[in-house]
C-alpha cells in the first residue's frame, strides 16, 4: 500500500512538472509575435511607399524581413514536449510556409529590383492578409492550448482522486494495524501474567515434590537400613555402591560401605553369579533365587534384584533374605522323606528314585547292572523268641553287614519289615553272584550281638541281572528278584537264587 502511494505521488509529481513547464505558452507567444511583426512589416512598408525619402524605410524593411524570417525558423522545444502545438496544427504550418515564400520573394526583389517602392507597396498590400492568417493561427493555438490544459486538469483530478483513495486505504490499514497492535499487546500482557502465575505454581509444586522425594528417600533408606534383609544399590556398570544396609554390611563382615560391589561376586558359585546378573540385565528383575552367598562365610540366601535407573544411570537393587535355617529344615525333611529311621538306609521311595538314576546311567553306557532282594529267614521266630527290640537289633545288624560288605556305589534300601533291596551298578552275573554269596556268608557267620546275647541269623537272596539290550525297568528287575527270593525260601532258605 505504501509502494502504491509512492508510485501515485511520483506520477502526479511528473504530471505537475509537465503542467508547470516554463515554455507552456511559447507557441502562443510565438504566433502572436509573428502577427505583431507582420503588422510592423506592414507599417514600415506603408512608410516606405508614402515617405519623401523612402531609403531609410526601405533599409528597415530589409531588416524586418530578416527578423521575421528568424522568427519563422522552428521554435525551441522543451525536453518534455516533443512537438509544439503549431507543428500539430496543419493550417499553421501552411501559413508559415506562405509567409516564408513571400519573404524570400520580397527579399530577393528588394535587393535586385530597380523599383523597391513597388516591392514595399506589394508588402503593404499583402501583409494584412498574412497577419489575418496568423491571427487564425493564434486563435487555433489558443484553443488547442486551452484544450490541452483542460485535459491535464481532468487527468490531475482523476490522479488526485486515486491518490485520495489510496491514502484513505492506507489510513484505514494503519488504523487496523494500530488496533491490532493494541489488542496484541493486551493479549501478550494477559498471557505473560498467566505464564508468570503458572511458573510460580510449577516452582511451588517442584519444590514440594523435591521435598517429598527427599523425605521418602530418607524414609526408604531408614527402612532399608533397619530391614532384617540384606539390601544394596550398586551402579550396574562401575559397581559403585550407592547404598548398602547394615544387615548386608554385617554379613560381609565390614564396618563401612565398600567403594565397589559386584553382585556376581556375592555368590559362592561364580558361574551362577554371572547367570544371575545376565538374567537381571535381560529381564529387568530376578525373583527369589536361592543361592549360597558370601564366599568367605557361606550361607543360603533367597536373592531378588531389580534393574533400576538412578539419576540417568542403570543400577542393580538387591535384596537378600537368609534362608539357611529354612534350607536346613528342607534338607532334614528331604532326608526324612528318603530315609528309613531305624537303619538310615534309603526307604522304598528313595531306593526307586536313586536306583532309577543309576540304572539309567548303566543303560546309557551299556554297562551291566544287578539287583538283590534280601529277606531275613524266620524273622518272626526271632521276634517271638527274643522280643521285638532284639528283632530291631537284628535288622540293624544286617544293615551294618550290608554297608561293610557292599561297595560305596551300591544302592541299598529297606523295602519294608526285614526286607532289603540292593542295586549293584556295573556288575555282571558273576560279580553279582560273588557279592551275594559273600553277603549271605557274612550274615550267617556273624550272629546278632543283642542284649539277649548272640542270636544266629541267616538271609535268603533273590537276584536279577540286567542286560544292556533289555529295556528292563527297576520295578521289573525287583519283581524278578522277588521271584528268585521266593524260590530261595522254598528251596530251604540261607541261599542265593537268580
Ligand atoms: P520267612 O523266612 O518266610 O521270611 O519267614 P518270616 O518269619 O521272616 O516271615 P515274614 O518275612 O513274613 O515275617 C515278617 C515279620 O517281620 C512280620 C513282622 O512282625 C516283622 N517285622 C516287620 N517289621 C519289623 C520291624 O521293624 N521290627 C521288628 N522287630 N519286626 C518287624
Ligand atoms: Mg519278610
Ligand atoms: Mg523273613
Amino acid at each position: 500500500m505504501a509502494a502504491a502511494t509512492l508510485f501515485a505521488l511520483r506520477i502526479t509529481q511528473l504530471e505537475m512538472n509537465n503542467s508547470a513547464a516554463p515554455n507552456q505558452h511559447h507557441d502562443l507567444w510565438h504566433a502572436t509575435n509573428i502577427t505583431l511583426e507582420l503588422h510592423n512589416l506592414a507599417r514600415v512598408a506603408r512608410q516606405a511607399s508614402t515617405a519623401d525619402d523612402p531609403q531609410d524605410a526601405i533599409d528597415e524593411l530589409a531588416v524586418r524581413f530578416e527578423v521575421l524570417r528568424s522568427m519563422l525558423s522552428p521554435s525551441e522545444l522543451s525536453p518534455q514536449t516533443p512537438q509544439t502545438l503549431i507543428q500539430l496544427l496543419p493550417n499553421a504550418q501552411q501559413t508559415f510556409n506562405t509567409i516564408t515564400e513571400r519573404l524570400d520573394t520580397w527579399s530577393y526583389r528588394l535587393e535586385n529590383s530597380a523599383n523597391p517602392l513597388q516591392v514595399a507597396a506589394e508588402v503593404a498590400a499583402q501583409t494584412d492578409n498574412l497577419a489575418e492568417s496568423m491571427r487564425h493561427v493564434v486563435l487555433a493555438v489558443h484553443i488547442a492550448s486551452t484544450n490541452a490544459q483542460d485535459q491535464n486538469r481532468i487527468t490531475h483530478h482523476q490522479r488526485f482522486a486515486m491518490l485520495n483513495w489510496i491514502l484513505l486505504a492506507l489510513l484505514v490499514g494503519i488504523s487496523v494495524l494500530v488496533v491490532k497492535l493494541i489488542k496484541d499487546r493486551q493479549v501478550m500482557k494477559r498471557l505473560s501474567a498467566h505464564l508468570e502465575s503458572l511458573n510460580k505454581r510449577l516452582e511451588f509444586r517442584v519444590s514440594r515434590r523435591t521435598r517429598q522425594l527427599a523425605e521418602s528417600k530418607a524414609l526408604l533408606m531408614f527402612i532399608l537400613d533397619a530391614s532384617p534383609s540384606e539390601a544394596a544399590l550398586v551402579n550396574a556398570e562401575s559397581g559403585d555402591v550407592l547404598f548398602i544396609n547394615k544387615t548386608l554390611l554385617d554379613k560381609l563382615g565390614l564396618n563401612t560401605a565398600p567403594d565397589r560391589l559386584f553382585l556376581k561376586d556375592l555368590l559362592v558359585d561364580t558361574h551362577k553369579g554371572e547367570v544371575f546378573v545376565d538374567e537381571l540385565e535381560q529381564y529387568g528383575r530376578v525373583d527369589n533365587w536361592e543361592a549360597q552367598v558370601m564366599p568367605h562365610r557361606p550361607y543360603w540366601s533367597s536373592l531378588s534384584a531389580k534393574l533400576v535407573e538412578i539419576e540417568g544411570k542403570l543400577a542393580h537393587l538387591l535384596w537378600g533374605f537368609d534362608v539357611s535355617e529354612h534350607r536346613k529344615l528342607l534338607d532334614l525333611l528331604e532326608t526324612q522323606a528318603n530315609t528309613d529311621s531305624l537303619t538310615q538306609l534309603y526307604n522304598r521311595r528313595a531306593f526307586f528314585k536313586f536306583g532309577e538314576q543309576v540304572l539309567d546311567g548303566c543303560k546309557r553306557y551299556d554297562h551291566p547292572c544287578s539287583v538283590l532282594m534280601i529277606d531275613i529267614d524266620h524273622f518272626k521266630k526271632i521276634n517271638d523268641t527274643y522280643g521285638h527290640a532284639v528283632g530291631d537289633e537284628a535288622i540293624c545288624s544286617l544293615n551294618r553287614t550290608l554297608r561293610e560288605t557292599l561297595r560305596e556305589a551300591d544302592i541299598i534300601g529297606r523295602m519294608g519289615g526285614e526286607e532289603f533291596a540292593v542295586l549293584l551298578p556295573h556288575t555282571d552275573r558273576e560279580q553279582m553272584l560273588e557279592s551275594a554269596e559273600r553277603l549271605r556268608q557274612a550274615v550267617a557267620e556273624r550272629p546278632v550281638q543283642s542284649a539277649a546275647g548272640e542270636v544266629p541269623m541267616t538271609i535268603s537272596i533273590g537276584a536279577a541281572v540286567f542286560s544292556a539290550h533289555h529295556s528292563t525297568t527297576l520295578e521289573q528287575m525287583l519283581v524278578a528278584a522277588d521271584d528268585a527270593l521266593y524260590r530261595a525260601k522254598t528251596a530251604g532258605r540261607n541261599r542265593v537264587e537268580i
